[in-house]
């Protein structure tokens, strides 16, 4: 079944060149979230038509687990079975979704749940911008009015390992006659894929980039990131210098903290001396245990103690508030949590 919301305005208008209007209506009506019965300014015949060959939207809210901060978790159903997570996370200033790119992911990070049963396939733009729909729609409905205003995409998978599919989803998330959010309110983390970095520098593209660095020494990076091993530090951070001088966005450096791992005082000064002389960011996050792997995060204290140790050396940096927590938030629990459940 074609994935509609996988294509572009101009794709639609050619699949469905009669009546002249109907591709940029089906645009905007199926980015708002809409079924094909609320599209009533098409002709019911024609409504019936698309039913019949057609859905709306690949993605569709399996379950929701409402967190104490507001937060919602969301678990979605693709159309294939497959699932994926999502978060939305309600503030003063906006609300952000962070979704996910892939299902599973081939990175192998050793603190990470996504990885836990590597890769199991790309997702689609459509898919992509089927869980924006989706929760703009649970939040609001099919109105103008959109809840989810910012976009972090830092659920499972590598963004940059499935590269085209998700420019694409960008371009469609950010159309004005769609869902319109400025490439100024999207985050894009990647594990840093180097030569991917550099592409997406010259794509024209202006996300906030975040590099997932979470250690300042190759061979302590290489062991629980392997990918490290392909673009080591020194080339991720001179491929971050040259997103800032195409785009003019300051990078942001994320760095999980590991207790006995990452979190030395010579981790902190090597962090500060890599992270300067370019205008960037690092965001302090502590570990969110993972049952199957068996690092431990450090205290609250010890993460503040890293986070002065940062300030001391010039570094802006803060912690960042764990999302979601309670409700499974790091990527790829909840997912596992419930699959584990229906193997019972
Ligand atoms: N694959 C991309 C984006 C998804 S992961 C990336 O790695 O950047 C989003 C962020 O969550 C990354 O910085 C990742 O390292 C971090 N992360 C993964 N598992 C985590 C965990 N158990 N605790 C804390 N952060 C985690
Ligand atoms: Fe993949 Fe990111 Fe998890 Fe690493 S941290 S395994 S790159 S999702």
């Amino acid at each position: 079944m074609i994935d509609l919301l996988s294509l572009n305005l101009n794709e639609l208008k050619e699949l469905f060149p009669e009546p002249k209007y109907l591709g940029g209506q089906l645009f905007t009506f199926l980015h708002n979230g809409c079924s094909f019965d609320e599209m009533t300014s098409l002709k019911k015949d024609l409504r019936e038509q698309l039913k019949a060959e057609y859905i709306t939207n690949p993605v569709t809210i399996l379950k929701k687990f409402v967190g104490k901060s507001g937060t919602i978790k969301y678990l979605f159903a693709l159309t294939d079975g497959n699932l994926i997570e999502g978060v939305y996370m309600p503030h003063d200033y906006g609300n952000t979704l962070c979704l996910s790119t892939q299902i599973g992911c081939r990175m192998g990070c050793s603190f990470c749940a996504s990885g836990l049963d590597g890769l199991l396939r790309n997702l689609t733009p459509g898919e992509m911008l089927g869980q924006v729909v989706a929760v703009n729609r649970d939040n609001g409905g099919t109105t103008k009015d959109r809840a989810v205003t910012n976009l972090v995409l830092m659920g499972s998978g590598e963004p940059f390992d499935n590269y085209q599919n998700v420019l694409k989803f960008l371009d469609l998330v950010s159309h004005e006659k769609g869902i319109g959010i400025s490439e100024r309110n999207i985050s894009l983390s990647t594990s840093g894929l180097a030569d991917k970095v550099r592409e997406f520098a010259d794509s024209g593209h202006k996300v906030t980039l975040s590099i997932s660095l979470h250690a300042p020494f190759d061979e302590l990076r290489s062991s629980i990131m392997p990918v490290n091993k392909k673009y080591n530090i020194q080339n991720i951070v001179s491929a971050s210098k040259y997103y800032f001088e195409k785009t003019g966005r300051r990078v942001i450096f994320e760095y999980t903290l590991i207790k006995g791992t990452n979190d030395s005082p010579e981790c902190a000064k090597e962090l500060a001396s890599l992270t300067r002389g370019f205008p960037t960011h690092v965001n302090l996050i502590r570990l969110n245990e993972v049952k199957e792997r068996n690092h431990k995060a450090p205290t609250e204290d010890a993460t503040k103690e890293f986070l002065k140790r940062l300030e001391a050396l010039g570094v802006s940096a803060t912690i960042r508030r764990s999302l979601g927590n309670d409700i499974e938030g790091a990527c790829g629990q909840l997912r596992r949590r419930y699959l584990e459940e229906q193997s019972k």
